[in-house]
């Protein structure tokens, strides 16, 4: 048995959180600790744990975390400019919330890829 996390309530709206796009397939919401002017979380509706736990049924709506993380990197004004997109996968890639979702970061220089 999979176990709910925060981010199932925010799909569902039974907490508050700032929803920037949901469809039938993924939901985008801004990120309640921005490491950046524009940091954006974009996750499937359905609960995957981790990137471990992603099979060819998933496809479609993980394609999806791009085509909206292209929009609103658009809409956000740093397509040009450019952005980061991160997906943490358990412990040491320091994953918290363990339903998978994509990090959009940008809005100023993100430096270096990797923290020592
Ligand atoms: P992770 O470390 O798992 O890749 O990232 C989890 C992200 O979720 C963190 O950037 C954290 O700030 C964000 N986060 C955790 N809880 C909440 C919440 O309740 N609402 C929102 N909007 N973001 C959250």
């Amino acid at each position: 048995m999979v176990e709910e996390t925060i981010f199932s309530k925010i799909i569902r709206k039974e907490i508050p959180a700032d929803i920037l796009y949901q469809d039938d397939l993924v939901t985008a919401f801004a990120d309640i600790a921005p490491q950046a002017p524009t940091h954006v979380l974009i996750i499937p509706n359905v609960l995957i744990p981790t990137v471990n736990d992603v099979t060819a049924e998933h496809e479609q709506a993980l394609g999806r975390l791009f085509t909206v993380a292209r929009k609103l990197a658009s809409e956000a004004g740093i397509d040009e400019s450019g952005y980061r997109l991160i997906m943490n996968c358990n412990r040491d890639s320091g994953q918290e919330v363990y339903h998978i979702h994509m990090h959009l970061l940008g809005g100023r220089c993100l430096g270096p890829l990797l923290a020592k």
